[in-house]
């Protein structure tokens, strides 16, 4: 089976998570509550945990969030990341409360003094920074955008280095998919720092799910990107549901077992989606430890005898239907046949066997 051959990067320290070559690519997602409202910040990130979530970012907009994120990092285990636009003393203010990094946009706060005051409380604070661009903000424009992030991105990586600062993270994201995919590439090129992959600004959730997975699966194909984050809008948590499905799918994470099902068509003689839901709530509810069991358990549910058996087999377990029964089988064997109703609970009898 092909593997992905990651980029080599430097590592980042995130609080405890790792960020780079080095380490699995982490998944982070945005509180959509306002910072100062603590409860809200808190419920939100503890749901994320649970989720999968691995880095969680906050929108700070003025001081009493600032303020608010001391509070919040002593109720969450998480790593925080204080989002900065504009004024540069919100990052000191951040940084001062006890984040993990901080988050800077090129385009909007750019006086070298600024930041390199900014530099200087993170150095002694020891965490990184987050260089990240928007083409929403770019300071100039033309009309190629990939070029345009990727110009100002080095332009203000050089402050940095300049200052010998290289605790940094870095991310180019565009609305367009193309000229996303093309910035990240174009700077995977020009530095060694971890990358942030992101679409902004992408539509409505399926539009969203659809940008980002061509943009980041085709950048994570290629081996770019480290940590990344889905922008949906919708709950944080589903950004969290779509990080894994696609960090899963390209095998370069695995976070529980994957479930394959045909797309039925007039051949299925049988409620598939039913018998299909039927395993997924069961590995929904499965204790974790149980879970990690079958962790790369690659398991299949078709349709009818066309496609079903071959696809069945290829699993670790898998059952296709035909008109009057369940064909079973376990690692590429045929275990037995059962009857249509009967199939899925027989499935699942072989799955309990392989946890307990
Ligand atoms: S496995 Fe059978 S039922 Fe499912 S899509 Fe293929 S041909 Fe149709």
């Amino acid at each position: 089976m092909l593997k992905i051959k990651r980029r080599k990067t430097r590592t980042v320290k995130i609080g405890k998570v790792g960020i780079g070559s080095g380490h699995p690519v982490a998944i982070q997602s945005m509180v959509k509550a306002r910072a100062r409202d603590i409860e809200a910040s808190v419920r939100q990130i503890l749901e994320l945990e649970a989720a999968g979530c691995e880095i969680v970012r906050l929108a700070v907009e003025n001081p009493d969030d600032a303020r608010a994120l001391r509070t919040i990092k002593r109720q969450v285990r998480l790593p925080l990341v204080a989002d900065i636009h504009f004024d540069y003393r919100l990052a000191l203010a951040s940084i001062e409360a006890g984040v993990d990094k901080v988050r800077l946009n090129p385009g909007n706060i750019f006086k070298p003094a600024e930041v390199k005051e900014v530099i200087a409380a993170a150095r002694t604070a020891r965490i990184p920074i987050r260089v990240g661009a928007n083409s929403g903000s770019l300071r100039t424009r033309s009309r190629d955008l990939a070029a345009d992030l990727v110009r100002s991105t080095l332009a203000y990586l050089r402050i940095f280095e300049r200052a010998g600062f290289y605790d940094l993270v870095v991310s180019l994201k565009g609305s367009h998919v193309l000229d996303t995919i093309e910035a990240y590439r174009k700077i995977s090129l020009r530095c060694d720092y971890p990358l942030h992959l992101g679409v902004t600004a992408t539509g409505l959730p399926m539009d969203g799910i659809v940008k980002s997975s061509v943009a980041l699966g085709e950048l994570l194909f290629q081996g770019i990107g480290d940590t990344i984050r889905i922008s949906l809008l919708a709950g944080p948590q589903q950004e969290v549901a779509v990080a894994r499905s696609m960090l899963n799918s390209l095998g370069l994470r695995h976070f529980g077992p994957e479930l394959v099902c045909c797309p039925t068509c007039g051949r299925c003689e049988v409620n598939l989606p039913e018998k299909a839901k039927k395993i997924e709530d069961w590995l929904t509810g499965l204790d974790p430890k149980k879970k990690r069991r079958i962790q790369r358990f690659k398991i299949a549910v078709m349709g009818c005898v066309v496609n079903g058996p071959g696809e069945a087999r290829e699993a670790d377990v898998g059952i296709a239907f035909s008109r009057h029964k369940g064909i079973l089988f376990k690692k590429g064997k045929i275990v037995r046949t059962v009857g249509l109703e009967a199939g899925e609970q027989a499935l699942l009898d072989i799955l309990e066997g392989e946890i307990r």
